[in-house]
């Protein structure tokens, strides 16, 4: 399995890792949707189950390495694995290493929201933060609510990965929308949860938007598709009209967090309303 690829955003390098594959049922990834239509371009294992992947992104910007989502927990042990069918056909860490990049070479780490596909290998095996010399962004209202979880969000966090980052106070809690460097900002896309940023560079008149589960999939583009492990589906419908046509118009580069095969892809627009995803 050979992942890497690589775009250009102005004079910005803009690297997709994969974590891996996992898959998760089809019925729950696609909400409302009949399985006659998303089987068509999500094919179900015997389990009922999609494929997916955990899709980091790597921007060299400035001299500094900003790391977009650090990978899939990988403490969950034999049977958390066979659940979510995880496949390390390839990780973050071969991925750096393919670039010359240690751990320790990572300036910024920007969680685009704290469930366990995303933000997992925050630490180390040992508990340790992966990345030592970066700072953790995170929105203020995702570290809240991870911290304070429900019977119906609790699945998705453990505070294995978390803690560890706050009292080691590397965690930059933002509040909205935020310039991180210039051209490059995190903003905020709720819908999935209430606390979810996606990242937003902007370099040499292009843009690239790292959409995290407002878009989890390309197959996901169309308006109404939208994950039943959503918290708040009319929210992320809501999101997705407020910005996708803003996309749209500026010919932005979009990479999603999920997609099993597609690092980069572009909306186009839907002859019958709305937007589909095309990868570049
Ligand atoms: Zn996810």
């Amino acid at each position: 399995m050979t992942w890497h690829q690589q775009r250009q955003i102005g004079d910005v390098t803009v690297h997709s890792l994969t974590d891996g594959q996992f898959r998760l049922d089809g019925g729950a990834m696609f909400g409302s949707v009949p399985k006659t239509l998303w089987e068509r371009v999500a094919p179900a294992d015997d389990l009922n189950r999609i494929r997916l992947r955990t899709n980091p992104l790597l921007i060299r910007l400035n001299g500094e390495n900003i790391l977009v989502e650090t990978g899939f927990w990988d403490q969950g042990g034999e049977k958390f694995e066979a659940i979510y069918g995880l496949e390390r056909d390839e990780t973050v860490f071969r991925g750096l290493d393919a670039l010359g990049l240690r751990p320790e070479d990572i300036h910024l780490v920007i969680n685009t929201h704290l469930h366990f596909d995303h933000a997992g290998r925050n630490v180390t095996l040992t508990g340790d933060p992966t990345f030592p010399n970066a700072r953790y962004v995170v929105q203020r209202q995702e570290l809240h609510d991870a911290r304070h979880t429900h019977e119906r969000n609790r699945a998705s966090y453990l505070a294995a990965y978390i803690e560890p980052i706050a009292d080691a106070g590397l965690f930059d809690v933002v509040d909205g929308e935020h310039e991180l460097r210039p051209g490059l900002s995190v903003l905020p896309l709720p819908g999935h949860n209430l606390g979810q940023q996606g990242v937003v560079l902007r370099a040499g008149g292009q843009t690239l938007v790292y959409v995290a589960d407002l878009i989890a999939t390309l197959a996901h583009a169309p308006t109404a598709y939208i994950m039943g492990y959503d918290l708040y589906p009319v929210t992320t419908l809501e999101t997705r009209k407020q910005y996708l046509g803003q996309w749209f118009e500026e010919g932005a580069v979009i990479c999603t967090p999920h997609d099993p095969d597609v690092a980069f892809a572009q909306l186009q627009a839907n002859p019958k309303g709305g937007f589909v995803l095309k990868g570049l």
